[in-house]
């Protein structure tokens, strides 16, 4: 069975771990934690970082750091992962969702306008498969109406966006915040592991206090301090050591990991390209301003009939392929609250999607394999 995901070990990951074992200090906010954080500051041009122990973790952070009340409006689009509206939820926000594009997965940007209201406080661009927003018209929408933008970039590291002006951003470094995912399924992961991004200077140094506990702990062991307290809110938002050297041995890999993961992407696109148009099966489609991040390949089927089709018999042969995101605006937690508004295209992204295997060790003969089981089976249906 070729399986859907396969995490990539480096080889450094135990010696790291060894390592912080041998200093003694295993707790965050240590070696490997500011190891990890300044290589994201430095190579992806964020102003100040903070390691935590999942994306999702990040994310509620970067709502406490909001300041969101009860009642605030948040808007998410309705085809993403849980946690990214989870996280506003649970500051009391009420959510409101954003359809999808018609031509990618991610949320329709010309739609968003019409969504904002007084209660606005921000808007949460979630750079699907890691291809990067229209972040031009999030930021001047976001500008106008005084809102934050907190970029989900859980798959987007080392992705980019070129902006209007021809300057060329990475992903996470344009919202006021951003966060980012290193879990298993991600490019790259510490098993589970995450990173809040901080652009806007005003949220530096409550951000350290809130992921601390709520004390003013890190202030206190940079001898600034010289007792620490509780002086916010906050939750146990950091990693430990161990966490943290595990994935300081990815990130030093950075580099051979992206340019493999491109080479899949890139693999799978020319096998599929031009022969699926009979089908009705789409390949996706990149923007101008955005690049690929070979973080996922997903197909778009005709409909759900031709999805499930492909699904069931491409696992009959061997390989593993999925379906994800069952539009939030339905979901079982969330219908009664949502406002009504048909959001088709996120629906249909729910029904057609279909993401093939991707991983680090997947060879070259292998995505041939899979991309002409593919093809067979399609031909066969479409018999
Ligand atoms: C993976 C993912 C998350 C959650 O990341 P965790 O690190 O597992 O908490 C959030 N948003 C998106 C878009 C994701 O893909």
């Amino acid at each position: 069975m070729i399986p859907f995901n396969k995490p990539y070990i480096t080889g450094l990951e135990l010696a790291y771990i060894e390592d912080a074992v041998a200093s003694g200090k295993l707790s965050g906010n240590g070696k490997y934690t500011r190891l990890a954080q300044s290589f994201f500051e430095e190579k992806y041009q964020i102003k100040k970082t903070l390691l935590t122990t999942s994306c999702t973790d990040a994310l509620e952070m970067a709502a406490i750091l909001i300041g969101i009340e009860h009642g605030d409006e948040v808007i998410i689009p309705s085809y993403t992962f849980v946690s990214t509206a989870n996280a506003f939820v649970l500051r009391g926000a009420k959510i409101v969702f954003a359809d999808s594009r018609t031509d990618h997965p991610g949320m329709d940007e010309s739609t968003l306008k019409a969504l904002i209201t007084d209660k606005t406080k921000a808007i949460v661009p979630v750079h699907y498969a890691g291809v990067a927003c229209d972040m031009d018209m999030i930021m001047e929408l976001a500008e106008a109406h005084n809102l934050f933008v907190i970029e989900d970039a859980a798959q987007a590291i080392d992705s980019f966006y070129t902006s209007k002006s021809g300057k060329r951003y990475p992903l996470g470094s344009i919202g006021h915040l951003a966060t980012f995912s290193f879990h298993e399924t991600k490019n790259i992961s510490s098993g589970e592991g995450g990173l809040l991004a901080i652009n806007d200077e005003q949220f530096v140094s409550r951000a350290e206090i809130i992921w601390e506990k709520g004390t003013n702990r890190a202030s206190f062991f940079r001898g600034e301090i010289n007792k620490y307290g509780w002086v916010d809110i906050g939750s146990s938002f950091l990693p430990s050591e161990i966490t943290a050297a595990f994935l300081w041995a990815q990130l030093e890999h950075v580099a051979e990991i992206q340019h493999k993961r491109v080479q899949i992407w890139n693999q799978y696109d020319s096998n599929f390209k031009g022969k699926l148009d009979s089908s009705g099966i789409k390949t996706p489609t990149i923007p101008s301003y955005a690049e690929n991040n070979g973080h996922m390949y997903y197909l778009v089927a005709r409909d759900e009939v031709q999805r499930d089709y492909i699904l069931k018999r491409i696992k009959e042969s061997g390989i593993l392929a999925v379906f994800h995101y069952l539009s939030l605006h339905k979901s079982e937690f969330f219908h009664e609250c949502h406002d009504g508004r048909e959001l088709p295209f996120a629906d249909l992204f729910s029904q057609r999607l279909i993401r093939l295997p991707f991983y680090m060790e997947l060879t070259l003969a292998q995505v041939d394999h899979i991309s002409q089981t593919l093809l067979d089976i399609v031909s066969e249906y479409e018999h």
